[in-house]
């Protein structure tokens, strides 16, 4: 049986990976083939991230004990989590499987994406700029900053500040909390959304940059700063009026 849960309007497939922190080194995982399309695979459970939020989603391999094993490319969320594949049609309904999660891709993902927590809570706290888009990759990120007036923005200032907090080896810790508990949270961030989720979603899962962030967030992340590398500044464009695109890469040695 596929587990469903009402995330956001819509009874969905269960996000395994919310379940697990940190979100580095994920284990492969046994399932049952559920469904298939011509290029889709569906899982009885899935642990893997389906693309959102601006982290793209998992890739990796699904094998069955047999030998016969295709890799599967960036999962999509969906009523059930899409594994794309090249061709389903050498996997039955209802045989089991092991699905293997690209460790270097989600791992590269987790420290990107926690650093973007850090990124824009710290834009916030300097000049107010909110976050308004981010997308997350393996090699480099951006983040959209939204400005009363951006010339105040000076990218020297922002990273030196992300990689102090880097360097200062911050728990980053994990919270299921109800919703009352997050709205009257006064430390609490990108809340604008909140109303859009229908009211018998009752929980929601909260990260905690320690004493740096503290949001809503259903992506994968390291469990201290410290395994995030140093964050090199790599270019800004002007957005249109007050928004300027900040990228960035983390050195990786
Ligand atoms: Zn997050």
């Amino acid at each position: 049986m596929v587990r469903l849960v009402d995330y956001s309007g819509e009874t969905v497939q269960e996000m395994l990976h919310m379940l697990r922190h940190p979100g580095t080194n994920p284990p492969s995982f046994e399932a049952h083939v559920m469904g298939t399309s011509e290029s889709s695979l569906f899982l009885s459970e899935s642990h893997c991230y389906p693309r959102g939020g601006g982290q793209p989603g998992d890739t990796g391999y699904i094998s069955h004990s047999d030998g016969r094993t295709a890799p599967f490319f960036e999962v999509l969320p969906g009523e059930l989590i899409d594994h794309p594949v090249e061709d389903s049609s050498i996997f039955n309904v209802g045989e089991p499987i092991v699905c293997s999660i690209d460790p270097e891709r989600r791992n590269a993902h987790a420290l990107m994406h926690t650093s973007q927590h850090i990124f824009s809570a710290l834009a916030e706290d300097i000049w107010g700029a909110e976050t308004v888009g981010n997308q997350i990759g393996m090699e480099q990120s951006r983040v959209d900053l939204l400005f009363e007036d951006k010339t105040v923005f000076d990218p020297g200032v922002l990273i030196d500040a992300v990689n102090s907090v880097i360097d200062s080896a911050i728990p980053v810790n994990v919270h299921e909390w109800d919703r009352d508990t997050i709205t009257n949270h006064k430390d609490m961030r990108h809340m604008k959304f909140i109303d859009r989720i229908p009211p018998s979603v009752t929980h929601l899962r909260v990260i905690e940059v320690d004493g740096v962030d503290l949001c809503p967030c259903a992506g994968t992340h390291v469990v201290n700063t410290r395994e995030i590398h140093p964050v090199t500044f790599k270019g800004v464009r002007n957005k249109g009026k007050g928004r300027l695109r900040v990228s960035y890469s983390l050195n990786s040695d």
